[in-house]
This record gives structure tokens, C-alpha cells and sequence, in this order.
């Protein structure tokens, strides 16, 4: 990892209060509910970690893997499920966890997948959204940050699976991006 992050979006700090706040909702949205977190990998895994320990209701969790981009930063709209959940989500209460809706494609598509086994309801959860870039009509109930339109990493959020590990958010410098 070589680069400077001139442009930090957003520091731990504020994530780890934001992730509280939505924790503390969901606590009480999902009271006696008993939700099923479903983690899309790899780019949720810290923030599901984060909200996980912060929510003070039963929860159980599961993991998904998706992939949906064409090229490094670009979405192909094309959504194939590489790991499925292990749990039968019907008549659960399902809560979709997500690093980060772009175009919204991919959650759509995920949406559509997880209803269609009828659970009693599902709802999203991500960390970032780009309202700017949507292609699809989404909606998302919880949402942790707005940013703009940069590819952004860090929290999870990879540029070619380097930089998940960075403990805020940035935008990828743009020598980088080549
Ligand atoms: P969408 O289908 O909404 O366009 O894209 C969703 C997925 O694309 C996200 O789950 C994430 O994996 C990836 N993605 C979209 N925008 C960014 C970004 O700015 N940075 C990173 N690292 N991944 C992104």
C-alpha cells in the first residue's frame, strides 16, 4: 500500500458513530423480530462486524458472495451469486448488509433473488450509497454515509483487493486508478 490519502471522506470516528446509530435503530426496529444479517462479501464484512456487536437484540448472521463488476470500477450490471446463504430464509426477517450501493443493479438483483424464497421481509442496510450514479430504483431503508461520485476505499471497500484493511474511508487518488 504506497499511497498518501490527501482526500479522507470519512474518518473512523464518525464510522464507528454512525454504525452505533444504526445498530441502536435496528435494535429497535427488529425487537422480538429475531433478523437474519446476510453479509454481502467481501466489502461488508467490517461493517457487518461493527454493527453486529453494537445491536442489543437476538440476531443471527449469514454470508453471501456476489460478483457485479466487469472491470476493476466499473459495474457490468451482470450479478452471479459465487457463495449462497447457508440458512432458509422463509418467513424470516431478512436484513441485507451492504459496503456500498452504486447503480443499485446489484442489490436489486439480490433483493429480487431473496424475496422470490419468501421471507417474511427484507430490508437493506449499507454503509455507503451514490445517489447520483443510480441506475436502479432502490430502496434502502438504513443508511450509514452519502458520498460522491469517486470510487472510494477502505472500511471493507477494495480498489483490486488492496486497501480493505484501512480503518477510514477515502477516494482512490487518481494515479491509482490507471
Ligand atoms: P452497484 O451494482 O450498486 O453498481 O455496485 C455495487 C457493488 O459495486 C458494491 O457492493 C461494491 O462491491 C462495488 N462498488 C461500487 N462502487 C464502489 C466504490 O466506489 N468503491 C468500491 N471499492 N467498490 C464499489
Amino acid at each position: 500500500m504506497k499511497t498518501q490519502f490527501d482526500e479522507i471522506l470519512i474518518e473512523e470516528k464518525e464510522i464507528r458513530a454512525r454504525v452505533s446509530e444504526l445498530a441502536a435503530q435496528l435494535s429497535e426496529d427488529y425487537r422480538d423480530r429475531d433478523p437474519l444479517l446476510v453479509c454481502v462479501l467481501k466489502g461488508a464484512v467490517f461493517f457487518m462486524a461493527d454493527l453486529v456487536r453494537e445491536i442489543t437484540i437476538s440476531c443471527e448472521l449469514d454470508f453471501m458472495a456476489v460478483s457485479s463488476y466487469g472491470s476493476a470500477t466499473d459495474s457490468s450490471g451482470v450479478v452471479r451469486i459465487l457463495k449462497d446463504l447457508d440458512a432458509n430464509i422463509e418467513g424470516r426477517n431478512v436484513i441485507i448488509v451492504e459496503d456500498i450501493i452504486d447503480t443499485g443493479l446489484t442489490i436489486s438483483y439480490l433483493m429480487k433473488n431473496l424475496r422470490a424464497r419468501n421471507p417474511a421481509s427484507v430490508e437493506v442496510c449499507t454503509l455507503l450509497t451514490k445517489p447520483t450514479r443510480r441506475k436502479a430504483d432502490v430502496n434502502c431503508r438504513y443508511v450509514g454515509f452519502e458520498v460522491p461520485d469517486q470510487f472510494v476505499i477502505g472500511y471493507g471497500l477494495d480498489y483490486r483487493e488492496d486497501y480493505r484493511n484501512l480503518r477510514f474511508i477515502a477516494a482512490l487518488p487518481e494515479e491509482d486508478s490507471r
